[in-house]
């Protein structure tokens, strides 16, 4: 995965900026959605049983058939596919698995070499599905990831506490 904290926030940000203010508690309260598909490690499927292009698409069918929480289905979808679509650009995911057991990857970097030449790379396709994928080895999150986690969580605790504040204002 590219990190906890990258999963968390890209999509977080889109909803909070497209999202009505009626949505917010739900943008909030779902936000673990954008992790949740990395738990296929523990079934030996990673980037394949929760990294599909499906379980966004029920989700957005199931929000377009409920009227009345299509508001909660959007959300989750979009933290789903969030989280595809972000692995899709770190390796790849099989995102038509069951159906077709090959990773979809998108290859997208710019860089600026030691010799002061911008090297870039856009490439994209499938590629096979390897052992080493499966178990999903590797990083959890980085340094980089932890750091900016912690970032956020005392956000949102200090959030929770202004939002105690505030009501009790009010009384
Ligand atoms: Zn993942």
């Amino acid at each position: 995965m590219p990190n906890w904290a990258i999963h968390l926030i890209v999509p977080f940000l889109a909803l909070i900026m497209v999202g009505r203010k009626k949505d917010y508690k739900y943008i909030l309260l779902l936000l673990p959605l954008a992790v949740l598909p990395d738990i296929d490690t523990f079934a030996a499927e990673h980037r394949a049983l929760l990294h599909n292009i499906f379980i966004p698409a029920i989700l957005f069918f199931i929000g377009l058939s409920i009227k009345k929480m299509r508001g909660i289905f959007f959300i989750a979808a979009v933290y789903f596919a969030s989280h595809v679509i972000l692995d899709m650009f770190d390796g790849g995911v099989v995102l038509f698995y069951p159906v077709y057991n090959q990773m979809a990857f998108i290859d997208a970097s710019i860089e600026m070499s030691k010799t002061n030449q911008l090297l870039w790379i856009f490439d994209y396709g499938f590629s096979s599905y390897s052992e080493n994928w499966k178990t999903g080895y590797g990083y959890i999150s980085d340094s980089v990831g932890t750091g900016s986690l912690v970032f956020v969580l005392a956000a949102g605790i200090w959030a929770a506490y202004r939002n105690r504040i505030f009501e009790k204002e009010n009384e």
